[in-house]
């Protein structure tokens, strides 16, 4: 089994490094990991050496550094999973209960055996304990969902592995079954199940980064919406699955009115708390319909599958009435009045969506046009006949300036000649 203790110890000696190269991101628990990485593995490693050093070593510091990992990994959790973290009385007080445990059921440390089956002890009910905090805290929403319950689980398989440890002690399970094929199977798992518990939470740290990463590039950081490039993949998105089951998909362009002057007279931090509100109110409105970005400045969107024009009429208008009745809180109190106005436009099934684009943007100065604080939608013919008016005007200005280089290029030429 020496052969496999050595496996478990050059795996967890492996994983603490890349657990210490995590220390940097600022993942929750981090610094507890890699502490319950590096005693786990010096636990083990003192295994290893029961051979040649006097038994005590293994049993009195092998079995407190593994109740250490123990603690040390119940705290990781608790700080990943927003919990407060046990701080340094607990820990001290399990230790000094586990020395004085192990002194006393072990003849004062002389029955190597017992003191290994007091730590199971402690440290069982200490994994017991980490697998139910994490079990509390499961959520198949969050992105880590399937890292968190493989944590779970070896979790709970640690703490199974130490109870069988300390009732095969408790009885003299092992001693009289000593050849039998699981017996041998239960030690090779109880050695190899620390490294897999690790390498789960190296996953669960992993996937978190990653999760935040993505969350972080797909919104805004001030308001929280989706950012332009997240919104405008998502709306992509819900134009084809719409227009695959024959659906119409509403765009709305949203630019809050008179935006210098709200900077000019709260100031730059104001006209910021101005956007939170104004992203708070939309998303109240819209109430879990459609999804909402800011694609610049104080321009946002919105996009809602299903929905045709009246509903999406009463929407921008339902908008518009909350940004005006509800105004946002500046410097010392001082109530920040708002309005926004709305370009409306519907996109048919199977339509062009740069077209839908360009009608809700025509709408949306429309709506400016007419004095601001309203909603106006798009009439879809008249407005794919201006885009594709702006297109030939576009096409047009784009063979004026090829005609202006050549004519340039050319002058040269003909002089010399
Ligand atoms: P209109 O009614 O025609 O839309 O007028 P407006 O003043 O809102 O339009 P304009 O596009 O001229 O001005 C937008 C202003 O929004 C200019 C810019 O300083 C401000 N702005 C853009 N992004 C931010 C931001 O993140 N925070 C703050 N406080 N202001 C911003
Ligand atoms: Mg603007
Ligand atoms: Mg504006």
């Amino acid at each position: 089994m020496s052969f496999l203790s050595a496996i478990a110890v050059i795996s967890l000696a492996v994983m603490f490094p890349v657990l210490l190269s995590l220390r940097k991101t600022s993942v929750p628990g981090i610094t507890s990991f890699c502490l319950a990485c590096a005693l786990s593995a010096l636990s083990a490693g003192l295994g290893l050496t029961s051979a040649i050093a006097p038994p005590w070593i293994h049993a009195v510091i092998g079995s407190t550094l593994m109740v250490a990992a123990g603690v040390m990994t119940l705290n990781g959790f608790r700080e990943f999973l927003g919990r407060k973290p046990l701080g340094s009385r607990p820990l001290v007080a399990t230790l000094a209960c586990t020395v004085l445990m192990l002194g006393a059921l072990s003849d004062m440390f002389e029955d190597r055996d017992a003191c290994l089956a007091v730590s199971a002890g402690v440290a069982g009910m200490i994994y017991f304990l980490a697998g139910v905090s994490i079990l509390r805290h499961w959520s198949r929403k969050r992105a880590v969902a399937p890292y968190t319950l493989f944590c779970c689980v070896s979790a709970f398989a640690v703490a199974a592995l130490h109870a069988i440890r300390v009732i095969a002690a408790a009885t003299d399970f092992s001693t009289a079954t000593e050849p039998q094929l699981w017996t041998t199977a239960l030690l090779a798992a109880r050695q190899l199940m620390m490294p897999l518990f690790f390498l789960g939470v190296i996953l669960l740290l992993h996937g978190w980064m990653i999760a935040n990463l993505r969350h972080l590039i797909a919104h805004d950081e001030l308001t929280g919406a989706l950012s332009r490039r997240a919104f405008m993949a998502g709306y992509e998105r819900m134009f084809h699955v719409a227009s695959g089951s024959g659906r119409q998909t509403t765009l709305m362009l949203l630019d809050l009115d008179r935006f210098k002057q709200i900077n000019d007279l709260h100031g730059h931090a104001g006209g910021d708390a101005a956007l939170v509100h104004f992203t708070r109110t939309v998303r109240a409105t819209l109430a879990g319909r459609g999804i909402l970005g800011r694609l610049g400045g104080e321009e946002f969107g919105i996009a809602i599958a299903g929905i045709g024009r009246p509903e999406a009429g009463a929407i921008a208008d339902a908008i518009c009435a909350a940004v005006r009745t509800t105004p946002a809180s500046g410097r010392k109190g001082a109530d920040i009045a708002l309005t926004v106005s709305i370009g409306v436009a519907i996109a048919e099934p199977g339509g062009a969506l740069a077209d839908v684009m360009v009608q809700a943007d025509m709408a949306l100065y429309e709506a400016k046009a007419m004095g601001r604080d309203r909603s106006s939608i798009a009439d879809s013919l008249q407005a794919a006949s201006s885009a594709s008016a702006r297109a030939l005007a576009g096409a047009a200005a784009q063979m004026r300036a090829a005609a202006a280089i050549a004519v340039t290029s050319a002058q040269p030429l003909s002089k010399a000649s």
